[in-house]
Order: C-alpha cells, then sequence, then structure tokens
C-alpha cells in the first residue's frame, strides 16, 4: 500500500512541474519564439535553459478555413510529416497550445488537423481521437507520463532472429509487456529460420505468450504468404532489435520501401542501427506498416519494480493485487498469489520467466 501512496504522490508532483514547463513552451511559442532543444531534453526532469529562437512567422495568422487533414507519416524533433487527403506529404510544425491539450506530441498514425499560415506554412491544430495505441510507460517516477510510438494501429509484429544475433528475451519480454499493456496482438515474427535445422525450445517457450507466429526467411521466401495475410487491410507496427532483418522483410512486404538494409557486425553479432524514426508505409493490397526503430524505442529500463509486479499483464485480475504483503515482488514471499497461480497452472511458466527477467533486468 506505501509504494502506491508514494508513487502517485511523486507522479502527481512531476506532473505539475511538467505542465509548468509545458505552459511556459506555450507562452514562449505565443511570443513568437521557439526552445530549439530537441524534445527529450526539453522534456528531461533536469531543468536546463531553454534555447530560444525567433520565429520568422509567429503563428496563429491562419484563419478557420484555411485547415487541411491528414496522416502523421514521420516524427521528428522540430517537425512532423504529414501525408494530405491530398496524397501530397507536407512537413509541418508543432504547436505548443495543441500539444499541451493532447499532453504529448503527435504520433505516428495519428490522425490531423492542420493549419496553413499565410506565409504557407502548416501546423498542427488539432489530433483527432485515437482508436488505439502503442505507448510505453514514462520513466521510474512517472510511469503514467506515457510516451506514444504509433497510433491508431490493429496490431504489433516483433520481429526476431533465431541466429545473427540470437533471440533476445530483453527486447522480446518488453515489447510482450507493451503489447498487452495497451490490448494490441502481438504476432512473431522469427526471421533467418534458414540458418537452424530446428527452432531452440526456449523460443518455442516464448511463443506460447503470443497471439500469432510466423517462422520466417528474407532469403528463401518461408513465410512471406502468412505474413501478406496477416498484415492485409490492417495497420501493423513492425519493431525489432536491429540486424534481426527487419527492414530486409519490410522490403519483401512493400517493395516500394526499398528501406536501406544493414550489415551484421561479425564479432559480437549485433547490427547497425539504420532506422531512426518511425515511417508509415502503404501495403500493396491495402492496410498499412508502421516501422519503429530498433532497442530504444521501448526498452522500459526505468519502470519500478513494484509497479511491475502490480501491474504486469495477466497476474491479477482487474488489477486487484491479492498478495499477503503489499510489496510482494512475487519471487519466494509467503502468500504470494502469484507463486500460488503458478503452481496450480494458472499462470504460464513462460510468462512468470519473461516477468523474472525483466524484474530481474532493472535494479
Ligand atoms: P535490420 O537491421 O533488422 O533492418 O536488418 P537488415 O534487413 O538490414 O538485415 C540484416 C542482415 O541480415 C543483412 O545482412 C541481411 O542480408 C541479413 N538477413 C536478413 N534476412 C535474412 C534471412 O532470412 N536469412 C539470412 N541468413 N540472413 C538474413
Ligand atoms: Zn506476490
Amino acid at each position: 500500500m506505501s509504494s502506491r501512496n508514494e508513487n502517485e504522490k511523486g507522479t502527481h508532483v512531476s506532473r505539475r512541474e511538467n505542465r509548468a514547463k509545458r505552459v511556459n513552451a506555450m507562452e514562449m511559442w505565443e511570443k513568437g519564439v521557439l526552445d530549439e532543444r530537441p524534445v527529450k531534453e526539453r522534456w528531461s526532469r533536469e531543468f536546463k535553459n531553454p534555447r530560444l529562437k525567433r520565429l520568422k512567422n509567429p503563428v496563429n495568422d491562419f484563419s478557420e478555413e484555411c485547415t487541411v487533414e491528414g496522416l502523421v507519416q514521420e516524427v521528428h524533433r522540430r517537425t512532423f510529416e504529414v501525408r494530405l487527403s491530398t496524397g501530397e506529404t507536407v512537413s509541418a510544425i508543432y504547436r505548443a497550445t495543441v500539444v499541451d491539450e493532447l499532453g504529448e506530441f503527435p504520433a505516428v498514425g495519428d490522425s490531423v488537423v492542420l493549419g496553413v499560415t499565410l506565409a504557407g506554412e502548416y501546423s498542427l491544430v488539432k489530433v483527432k481521437p485515437r482508436r488505439s495505441e502503442l505507448k510505453r510507460p514514462g520513466p521510474r517516477d512517472r510511469i503514467r507520463e506515457e510516451l506514444t510510438l504509433a497510433a491508431n494501429i490493429d496490431q504489433v509484429i516483433l520481429v526476431a532472429s533465431v541466429e545473427q544475433p540470437s533471440f533476445s528475451y530483453g527486447f522480446a519480454d518488453r515489447f510482450l509487456l507493451a503489447a498487452n499493456w495497451n490490448h494490441l496482438p502481438l504476432v512473431m515474427v522469427l526471421n533467418k529460420i534458414d540458418l537452424v535445422a530446428e527452432i531452440p525450445n526456449e523460443i518455442l517457450d516464448f511463443v506460447k505468450l503470443v497471439d500469432g507466429f510466423i517462422p520466417f526467411s528474407c532469403k528463401t521466401g518461408e513465410g512471406l504468404d502468412a505474413l501478406k495475410r496477416i498484415t492485409a487491410g490492417k495497420v501493423s507496427v513492425f519493431s525489432g532489435k536491429s540486424g534481426v532483418g527487419k527492414s530486409s522483410l519490410i522490403n519483401l512486404l512493400v517493395p516500394s520501401a526499398e528501406l536501406r538494409t544493414g550489415y551484421v557486425r561479425d564479432k559480437d553479432g549485433k547490427g547497425r542501427h539504420t532506422t531512426t524514426s518511425s515511417s508509415l508505409l502503404d501495403l500493396p493490397g491495402g492496410g498499412m506498416v508502421i516501422d519503429t526503430p530498433g532497442i530504444r524505442a521501448l526498452g522500459i529500463l526505468d519502470l519500478d519494480r513494484h509497479e511491475l509486479a502490480r501491474s504486469f499483464p495477466g497476474f491479477f485480475e482487474d488489477d486487484l493485487f491479492t498478495c499477503k504483503y503489499g510489496d510482494c515482488l512475487h519471487i519466494s514471499e509467503p502468500g504470494c498469489a502469484v507463486l500460488r497461480a503458478v503452481e496450480n497452472g494458472k499462470i504460464s511458466r513462460p510468462r512468470y520467466e519473461s516477468y523474472l527477467r525483466i524484474l530481474n533486468a532493472k535494479d
């Protein structure tokens, strides 16, 4: 009980601080200046002085009639790309008042209304309500201040490889957690199966936790038909550690994408980073693919251990914490409802092991 109060209190205080910062940003915007720091820095806990830049064309010089609608295709630090209903893609700037109202920046997949200024600049007027989103929790004391990685999606697709690089539980567990958290189905595509004779049992254990599984090879084309079927007419978010073959795979699915494919470094088997921001691509037969950058996008590294123990998907029905001790981490505590559920098979061992891996990866 005590840890929950502390958390809520902590979140409350930092929210207020954050709001003060946002209001500050709004005032600056209205004065026609822009904070030039990268978004990450602007929103960081350590308050640093803003780097101000005077805008050439202060906003609000557009009329209501002068608005257009579109779909957010790519998000950058100071601008974002929007595909208008006319098919044209334009670059737009954020408006602090709208960002403040939304509580965050627009995400890839968002449906937005843009205003066109007299100078011909596009700026954010409104983000339409989302039907779904893929969010990751905020940092340690601000778990509720989530970051949206993609909006209006149907499913998330984890691309992993069986070898080169070998299967990463660290990434897979976190990805599963994020999908569960957002009530989105997770499909795992296991690439490079041409490199092994059999899929290792540990990976098959993980497969028990996902909603769909496609053994795949970009080399032989195995699994491509299944992947086409599962993505047809839907909006799918693709993510994977770099080097697993995500770009090669998306190129097979969306030939016009022509994503750059990288090389796997021989020494440690880790890949280079080839993608830097999320982007949205059209599938030839209808539906869309949102390609997200590698591992950093989903690292729930700062999550508080007790919050994790309390909210791990599938552990407690209706968020009803039933362990004897409020600070139970479900390791060996007496009266632990999770351990009991694992014993009698209500919680699967792979899921419990996935929990332990995430729990132990931090501190
Ligand atoms: P990304 O970093 O996940 O986008 O990975 P890339 O698409 O750049 O691929 C990384 C490396 O893996 C490249 O050298 C690819 O040729 C190789 N690769 C991709 N798919 C397969 C596959 O199915 N089998 C094998 N053997 N290699 C593959
Ligand atoms: Zn417990």
